[in-house]
């Protein structure tokens, strides 16, 4: 990988002025590697010095959070918004409500959304925020009262022309609900503040598919370049979130067996093949009643349950044999040994639902086998897109149908493959949609910015 004077400067200074962000490092490391090609041909980005501008956010904003739980005891959590890059719109990004949530892990994710949301082809600007908060375990009225409390000092810094948040992880439709009843409270206002709202109060239909269904339309796309599909193909799927059961939806929509599925304490393998029904299962037990992954195994014979070793650096979810693997979990859940096991058991495709769910050195050994790896900022973009698609419906005060809306996000991902694919050959690396995604992304925010002067 390249370590020109320019990148290995840039790192330096990164990591000296954010100190104990690596996942932030991480996130920067990746997307300089790829730049450095673009900076070698256009001098100009380096002399405004872009890049430099582009890791440092517009703004960072972080707050307490105090909240009663139900036995009458004070509460205090973190809350952060980031807004990172305007230079194309308003701030665009989820909220995630996640112990592990740190200013840091908030960065990495906003950075990588500035690119991703230039990807869509839709004018969004990068932005993320969220709390420590776990909502595991909490009542719906804690985690009104939390999610209550977060608006009420947020609600100062977002707006429907200057940030709108969406759901993450932890971040669903009940707590969308919460945030947004509070907003409209403190504002009077009734407006596109948030996206993945509720179906009869500004929701866009295919707003909660589009993430795990964009992810599967960027591996048919990467498929046909290969004149192949997904029909009867294996494919190993974590998490078992918003992301990770649409994805399961939409490939066996097109014929694919997927066998995973995992949360935080371990992962199921289903070698017969996780069916609508057990599907829907899936659907109750995570959504309503918030019960863990392993239940399933009990539910259904010959599933194997493989609970995480928290001392391991490898994750049972990617050791089964298939042609395809969907992350959609987390950041950093395959490592290096896991990318090794993947492409030994045969995973050809690789299409990130995740944000950065792979290990830079994970990254490398992708992209030296040759496969088909689309990373999450392209992959997983169908989010936001559709996100994107709620903001121009709340606008115009109508919506759309759930084909007109599932055809534009089809398009979308179409799109995002195309721009990838032809901007890695461009810059002459053909096959490498890490490149791809993060040349392309970078164009055009790069552009907007210079075209916006010194701000
Ligand atoms: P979600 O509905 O909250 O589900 C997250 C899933 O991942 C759960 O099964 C959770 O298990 C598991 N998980 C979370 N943290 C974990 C950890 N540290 N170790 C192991 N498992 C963990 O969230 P989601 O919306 O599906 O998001 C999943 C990923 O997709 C995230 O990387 C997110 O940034 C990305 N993404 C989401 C969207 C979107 O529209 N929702 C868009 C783009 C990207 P537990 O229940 O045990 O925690």
């Amino acid at each position: 990988m390249s370590t020109s004077p320019f990148v290995r400067d840039l790192m330096a200074e990164v990591k000296a002025k954010n100190p104990a962000e690596p996942e932030f490092h991480q996130a920067v490391q990746e997307v300089v590697e790829s730049l450095d090609l673009v900076l070698q041909r256009r001098p100009e980005y380096r002399s405004a010095r872009i890049l430099e501008r582009m890791v440092e956010p517009e703004r960072v904003v972080m707050f307490r959070v105090p909240w009663q739980d139900d036995q009458g005891r004070i509460q205090i959590n973190r809350g952060f918004r980031v807004q990172m890059n305007s230079a194309i719109g308003p701030y665009k990004g989820g909220l995630r409500f996640h112990p592990s949530v740190n200013l840091g892990i908030l960065k990495f994710l906003a950075f990588e959304q500035v690119l991703k949301n230039s990807l869509t082809t839709l004018p969004m600007g990068g932005g993320k925020g969220g709390s420590d908060f776990d909502p595991k375990g909490k009542s719906d009225n804690e985690v009104m009262k939390f999610c209550q409390s977060f608006m009420t000092e947020l609600c100062r810094h977002v707006g429907p022309d200057t940030d709108v948040p969406a759901g993450d992880i932890g971040v669903g439709g009940r707590e969308i609900g919460f945030l947004f009843g509070q907003y409209k409270r403190l504002r009077n206002e009734f407006c596109g503040v948030l996206t993945g709202k509720g179906l009869n109060w500004g929701g866009s239909l295919i707003r909660p598919e589009a993430t795990g269904y964009g992810a599967v339309y960027l591996a048919q796309e990467m498929l046909a370049t290969r004149n192949e599909t997904l029909e009867g193909k294996v494919c190993l799927v974590s998490g078992s979130g918003n992301v990770a059961q649409y994805t399961i939806e939409k490939l066996l929509q097109l014929g694919a067996r997927p066998v995973t599925l995992s949360d935080s304490d371990g992962c199921i393998y289903d070698e017969r093949g996780i069916t609508t029904e057990k599907l829907q299962y899936v659907m109750e037990l995570k959504n309503h009643r918030r019960g863990r992954i392993q239940e399933y195994a009990d539910k259904y014979k010959g599933v194997v349950f493989t609970p995480v070793d928290p001392r391991a650096d490898t994750s049972p979810v990617w050791a089964y044999k298939a042609q395809c693997a969907f992350p959609s979990a987390t950041q950093n859940e395959i490592g290096a040994k896991d990318a090794d096991t993947l492409l030994t058991n045969g995973v050809y495709v690789v299409s990130e639902g995740a944000n950065m769910p792979t290990v830079l050195e994970g990254v490398h050994r992708f992209l030296d086998a040759k496969i088909l790896y689309a990373p999450g900022k392209a992959s997983n973009a169908g989010g936001v897109a559709t996100s994107g698609l709620e903001m121009s419906q709340n606008s115009m005060r109508l919506c759309w149908t759930r084909e007109e809306v599932d055809q534009r996000l089809h398009g979308i991902m179409k799109a995002i493959h195309r721009n990838c694919r032809e901007t890695a050959e461009a810059f002459g690396t053909p096959g490498n949609y890490v490149n791809g995604a993060n040349i392309a992304g970078f164009l055009k925010v790069a552009d907007a910015m210079i075209d916006q002067g010194l701000v």
